[in-house]
């Protein structure tokens, strides 16, 4: 499989495990490199939505109510439109 198509762009691995390089290793190993369409990140990227800095790639059990929190933000930002 090639590598993720995000990864030159992935904030996860700009402040996520900077103490953990190890951990770190392993994760691009198994997702970045090999099933990154098995990454929550990579899921929630291609919904068109943003991942958040702390969601970790093997918590795909967060995707649903990460969607539905931004689809209601924006859902607000359009019934309220900023006036400044
Ligand atoms: S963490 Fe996920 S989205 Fe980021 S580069 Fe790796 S596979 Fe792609």
């Amino acid at each position: 499989m090639r590598e993720c198509e995000k990864l030159a762009k992935c904030q996860f691995f700009d402040g996520s495990l900077p103490r953990m390089p190890l951990t770190a290793e392993a994760i691009r190993q198994t997702f970045c490199l090999g099933d990154y369409t098995g990454c929550a990140r990579f899921q929630v990227d291609n919904a068109g939505k943003l991942a958040p800095p702390d969601l970790f790639p093997n918590q795909r059990g967060r995707i649903p109510s990460l969607l539905r929190t931004q689809d209601r933000t924006h859902a607000r930002q359009q019934a309220e439109p900023d006036v400044s």
